[in-house]
Parts: structure tokens; sequence; C-alpha cells
């Protein structure tokens, strides 16, 4: 006669939870060799996600299993998987993300490889990005011996971009011919050359404080009138380029020069005074704005009086009027925004706004 021993059930239980384990190790070690293939990655990735966002293998909650509702060895066994759920969630992360980024590099290489006209372009872009992810600490401690900062710019200059245009070098030897006379700003951030990628040979370039064209006058700012002399009538430039910047500290002197005229250095604010007339157009028409903003109208509005009095120079001006070999062009660069504007003499506002 069957009688019944609660001990047997007992072990009965033990038994189907250790198969039931097994069995479940089993899959689970089969999703991982398909892991290793990778054209069966996304198929493995989505169906571990989906088993480790299940509330039972990410928190401590007991799951509903009967073969696991009871005995210490299945509770073991049962954290054991939980924690392998978990590493293999991590390492799926991890492949993830160097899937994507693999993805990215190829996607790069396949569009330089089609169109190659875009290299330089790629270039500056990793080395910005490749600066970015360094910090800023790292750029500080380049710039922390001056004579080291000096020598490692001119290395790079010389292997990354003399060495491989040396063609253009040796053309160059020859002569220049620009077709750009560009005016911009002494500012540290904004080098005409940086952010239009101006290649050598390409363009003349004065800068000064506020990138500001003073009136045709032989006795000041001779300076100034030689180079605009030298690239009208020796190089034949074809476009004049006055170029403003965002956050240009001489414009907000310019602003902040006192009605009374008192000064405080013994050139700046003299030399702003150029375009002190675009000064008292932004006072009139922009009074009702913050000191910000209305400084923001003066870097554009003073790039409007450099290119008036740039008309003020005899060959400018028959260049511009009479023979209509030469274009005068405004433009304002925003560091902060990321955009460039530009727009012509005539029209006075932006004709084109790149962001
Ligand atoms: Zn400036």
């Amino acid at each position: 006669m069957y009688k019944y021993n609660p001990l047997y059930e007992r072990y009965n239980q033990l038994i189907v939870n250790c198969i039931s384990l097994i069995a479940t190790n089993v899959i689970i070690s089969m999703i991982l060799c398909l892991m290793q293939n990778r054209y069966s990655l996304r198929i493995s990735l989505r169906i571990l996600f989906s088993l480790s966002k299940s509330p039972y293998f990410l928190s401590q909650e007991q799951p509903p299993l009967v073969f696991l509702s009871k005995g210490v060895m299945a509770g073991k066994l049962m954290k054991c998987m939980c924690m392998k759920i978990c590493c293999i969630g991590e390492h799926v992360t991890q492949e993830m993300k160097k899937d994507t980024y693999e993805e990215a590099i190829e996607g790069l290489e396949k569009l330089l490889s089609e169109k190659d006209e875009l290299k330089s372009i790629a270039a500056a872009k990793v080395r910005r990005l490749t600066a970015e992810l360094a910090g800023p600490a790292e750029i500080g401690a380049v710039e922390s011996d001056p004579v080291k900062r000096i020598q490692t710019g001119f290395d790079h200059f010389k292997k990354e971009k003399y060495e491989k245009q040396i063609a253009l070098y040796w053309k160059l030897a020859q002569g220049q011919t620009p077709k750009f006379l560009v005016f911009a700003c002494s500012d540290s951030r904004v080098c005409p050359s940086h952010v239009l990628n101006f290649q050598p040979g390409e363009a003349f370039v004065v800068r000064n404080v506020a990138n500001m064209v003073p009136s045709f006058d032989q006795n000041k700012y001779s300076g100034v009138g030689a180079a605009i002399e030298f690239a009208l009538l020796e190089l034949k430039v074809e476009n004049i380029l006055v170029i403003g910047h965002s956050c240009c500290a001489g414009i907000r002197n310019l602003m902040s020069v006192p009605d009374d005229g008192a000064t405080r250095s013994d050139f700046i604010e003299g030399w702003v005074s150029i375009c002190k007339a675009a000064k008292a157009t932004v006072q009139k028409q922009s009074s009702h704005l913050s000191f910000d903003d209305q400084c923001t109208h003066l870097e554009k509005e003073a790039v409007n009086i450099s290119l008036a009095n740039l008309l003020s120079y005899p060959f400018v001006n028959e260049a511009v009027v009479k023979k209509k070999t030469l274009l005068l062009k405004g433009a304002h660069y925003d560091f902060v925004k990321g955009s460039f504007e530009l727009w012509d003499l005539n029209s006075k506002t932006s004709s084109f706004l790149w962001k």
C-alpha cells in the first residue's frame, strides 16, 4: 500500500527545481553563443533586453515560478541566474555602444570615400571633437609653455598641412592672387582663416580692434590705407569682406564711451570712435533694448559704417562704382550661436544666414 510521505514530495520538488534550472541555464548559454555571432546579435539583444526588463530578473522580488518557490538551493541558483542576466545586460550595453561607434565610423569612412572634397572638412571637425573630448585641462596644459606651444603648433602645421600641400606652397612662391581682402577683429576667437577655411593665398587679411575701416585719410591710420591700396592696385582683389562678430570687446567699448567724450585709454576709444555714427544709429533705433542687445546691433551697424568708409578710397570707389570689378560685403560671425550672416553693400541687412 502506498503510504503518503511528505519527505518524498519534498525530494520530488527539489529534483523538478534542479531540472528546470538546468534547462533555463542551457537556454541562456545558447543565447550567449548566439551573441558571439555578429549577425545574430540584434536578435539576441532583443530577447535578452526583454528578459532583463522583467521585474523578476532585475528586482529582488521572487518570481512566480513553481520550481523557484521553495528551497535554499533553488534560491541560490536563482541569485546566480539573476547575476548572469545582469552581466549579460551590461555586456550587451557595451556591445551596443561599440556597435553604434563602429557604425558611425563606418558611415564616415564610406562618405569620405565617395566625396573626397569633404576630407578637409571632416579632418577639421574631428580635430575639434578631439579637442572637446580632451577637455579644457588638456588644452591648458598645451598652452602653459609658450615655446612648446609654438613648436607643437608648427610641427602640426608642417606635418598635417605643409608637407601634404607642398605643391600649393611651391606655387605660392611664384606669387599670390587672393580674391578677398578681409577685415576682421583682432579677437583671438574669430580668426577668419579658421572660421571660413581660407587656404594660403586665398585672403589678404587686415585685423584690428573691432574690424574697423577708417575713411580715407593720408595722415591717420596709414597702415589700413596701405593695405587697401596694395590689395586693390597690386593684388587686384575682387571682394572686400568686413566681418563683425559676437561678444566684441571693441564694440562694447564704443558703446560704453561716455557722451562727454572722456577717455580712459591712449588708443582704444579714439580708434573705435571711427564707427561712432553707428553707435548714434543704434541708440536712436534700439534704445528699448538691453545693453548686450544694443551691442549686437552695433557689431553689425559698425560693419556698415566700414563699408561706407571704404568707398571714400578713390581706387575702391572706382572699382565698385565705375569698373564694377569689386564687391563689398558685410558679415557677422556669431560664435555663441555658431552662425554666419552675409550681406551686400546696398542691402545692409542679412542676405544669407548660415547656422
Ligand atoms: Zn572684436
